[in-house]
């Protein structure tokens, strides 16, 4: 009933602006829930923001995108809904993280389709860029857009994926492909200066789950989650013991909560680290597996400096000021969104 309830309460514009030098501000309101409705468009459907983002970038007007998994919601446990469902069936094109992000929607998202492609965007990453969980499976690390390089790539088969449904309009969606990529590699080169600025000892992310190892192996820092790679199972007593021990011998300054994420073994971590003398400060909330609802996390780059400009304060370094805003139209967007946390 809660889903049922999210997903007919939370349809709503999608923000069109992002980090300030990433993005320009104005915002023209155009209305939601335009699928089927845009005369002639076809419709993509993307499950997470990260990617209904990258996809809207690209696709520009030519294209309505439809976005299942809303800000605020986890896509380990989300659940499609019998719209989802039908949304799927009728698009042109269905984009999807894969790797068993969207842990509930497999059978729905795997299933073949005559009508239209349905692409696990991470599954196409070149295996040897791939992390394993360290769980006991050979299943592998699905949290692919924390690594701004990785992301790059997974634009690319996205563009592939809208000049084959939209052939007539190649130049101008690989021209914004080449903006987009041009920007993720100016925001990558600039995380990676600042995550420098954090003293070495001090180079430890904790966080409420296991999302950060593409971005701690992309910028060289040291990450433990509470959780494991997946949210479907809660953390255990032996988990907050030794990440208690971990934080009061290495006077980790901050350890940081995450928006799709409850906030209780992040507390837990809290409250024991006092018992042992040491006072570690909420970092803050970082956005892992959605984005957020306002600027400048309701875009991916917007996200990506946001979580980074986050942690690197908390941690004692020094996000310096980025470089200018280099402004295009393509930054102006708009889409709908639904399944969005209420
Ligand atoms: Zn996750």
């Amino acid at each position: 009933m809660k889903q049922a309830l999210q997903n007919t309460l939370n349809r709503r514009t999608f923000g069109c602006t992002g980090a300030a030098w990433v993005l320009f501000a104005g915002c023209p309101s155009r209305s939601s829930s335009q699928r089927g409705t845009a005369a002639g468009k076809p419709v993509i459907v993307a499950t997470t923001g990260m990617i209904a983002d990258v996809a809207k970038t690209l696709a520009g007007d030519l294209a309505t995108i439809e976005q299942l998994i809303g800000p605020g919601v986890d896509p380990h446990l989300y659940r499609p809904s019998s719209d989802d469902v039908r949304s799927i069936l009728r698009a042109s094109l269905v984009l999807y993280n894969g790797l068993k992000l969207e842990g509930r929607m497999g059978d729905v998202l795997e299933k073949k389709s005559d009508n239209s492609p349905r692409i696990p965007l991470c599954d196409q990453l070149p295996q040897d860029r791939l992390l394993g969980h360290g769980e006991g499976d050979s299943a592998m690390d699905p949290h692919c857009w924390m690594d701004l390089t990785l992301w790059e790539m997974v634009s690319l088969k996205v563009e592939d994926a809208i000049v084959k449904l939209l052939p007539d309009h190649q130049s101008e969606i690989t021209a914004r492909g080449a903006t987009l990529r041009q920007k993720m590699q100016q925001l990558n080169t600039v995380i990676s200066e600042w995550m420098q600025t954090i003293p070495e000892s001090q180079r430890i992310l904790i966080s409420s789950h296991d999302a950060f190892q593409y971005f701690g192996k992309q910028y060289k820092i040291r990450v433990e989650g509470i959780q494991g790679i997946s949210t479907t199972s809660e953390a255990g007593l032996k988990r907050i013991e030794e990440l208690v021990s971990l934080i009061v011998e290495q006077k980790v300054p901050a350890v940081f909560i995450e928006s799709s994420v409850p906030e209780k073994g992040v507390q837990s971590l809290r409250e024991g680290a006092k018992q042992k003398g040491w006072d570690v400060a909420l970092g803050g909330t970082l956005y892992t597996d959605a984005m957020g609802n306002e600027p400048p996390t309701n875009t991916y780059l917007g996200m990506m400096e946001h979580n980074a400009r986050t942690i690197v304060e908390a941690l004692g370094g020094s996000p310096t000021p980025p470089p200018p805003p280099t402004p295009s139209a393509n930054d102006i967007r708009h889409g709908s969104v639904r399944g969005a946390v209420s």
